[in-house]
């Protein structure tokens, strides 16, 4: 058997920890010697209500398996008051995992200004001022772990879910900027889509599937990421009933005109090109835009 890996000494924030995935993180991290502070405001699935009983539940649950927790139970989008929870309990903060989050699923035609403006609040702006205010934390002490959760219908798209898509995707646009920010401060910044039977997900799933999806099977690969030993960043993870892979961009060689004067017909006429994924590259931060640059100094590419 390989070695435990451990959290002893680490002060690890879960937004949303009171049910499902968010839970299942917090019992996990808990359970290895993290002191966690769980973060949950207590409302239903569509963004009504609150109540304090979610994150005290989950408190309890990790106190009983020997654990360090507090409850926290401000929205994510005071992310500083659930930041100094963890400053006025713990000291400090080395991890923190995005999650919280809620649905208001309808299709675009029908979609009011308040279910887009309230998904995009808790998802992407929530994610924000908690990563935000633990942010100056971790860059003082040159250790961090900050993992967001985006969705397949961030990544690919779903019917009635445009609100949603966008939001969740904002979030591996706001994990790719802070990768490389957080890269010389030792900050670690990950994404994963994760797929796991909730109360998000009840309505939508058979029971079967819903049963198998435990949110047990996504938690160790938030572990994993969260762990010192793990020195990857810049990532995004798919997730669920096992399975773990890794997703990344791909890009046709395209077609360069060189900054020349072109028409819509020569463009037209290079379109299969454009579109042709034979020896396509796979760009990664700053450096992507290169290609570009490149074909401007050096003729041959794509001409
Ligand atoms: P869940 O409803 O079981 O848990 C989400 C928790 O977030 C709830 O306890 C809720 O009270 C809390 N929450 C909601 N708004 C909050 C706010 N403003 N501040 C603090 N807490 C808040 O859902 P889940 O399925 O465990 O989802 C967790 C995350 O995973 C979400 O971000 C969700 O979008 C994402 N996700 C889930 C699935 C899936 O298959 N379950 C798929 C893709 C993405």
């Amino acid at each position: 058997m390989s070695e435990e890996l451990r959290f002893d000494g680490r002060v690890a924030i879960v937004t949303g920890a009171g049910n499902g995935l968010g839970r299942s993180h917090a019992l996990l991290l808990g359970s290895r010697g993290a002191k966690v502070v769980v973060n949950d405001l207590g409302g239903g699935m569509h963004g009504d209500g609150r109540s304090s009983a979610a994150a005290d539940k989950v408190v309890a649950e990790i106190r009983a398996l020997g654990g360090e927790a507090v409850a926290n139970h401000d929205s994510v989008e005071d992310g500083d008051r659930i930041v100094q929870t963890a400053m006025d309990h713990f000291g400090t903060v080395d991890i923190v995992v995005n999650n919280a989050g809620i649905l208001r699923d309808v299709s675009f035609q029908k979609m009011s200004v308040q279910d887009w403006e309230l998904i995009v609040r808790i998802h992407l702006n929530g994610s924000f001022r908690v990563s935000h205010a633990a942010w100056p934390i971790l860059r003082d002490k040159g250790y961090g772990r900050i993992v967001m959760t985006t969705s397949a219908a961030g990544l690919y798209g779903n019917f009635g879910q445009a609100n949603y898509s966008a939001a969740k995707l904002g979030l591996v646009g706001m994990a790719n900027s802070l990768a490389i920010e957080g890269r010389s401060k030792g900050i670690h910044v990950n994404t994963i889509a994760p797929i796991a039977g909730s109360r998000l997900t009840e309505t939508i799933l058979p029971p079967e599937l819903i049963a198998a999806l435990k949110p047990e099977y996504v938690s160790p690969l938030v572990a994993w990421l969260c762990h010192e030993r793990c020195k990857d960043s810049g990532g995004i993870y798919e997730v669920g009933a096992g399975y773990h892979a890794r997703l990344r961009w791909e890009r046709t060689r395209g077609q360069h005109f060189r900054a020349r004067p072109f028409s819509v017909e020569e463009l037209a006429a290079k379109w299969d090109k454009v579109g042709d994924f034979t020896q396509a590259e796979h760009p990664a931060g700053a450096s992507a835009i290169a290609p570009i640059l490149e074909g401007v100094q050096k003729p041959s590419r794509g001409g």
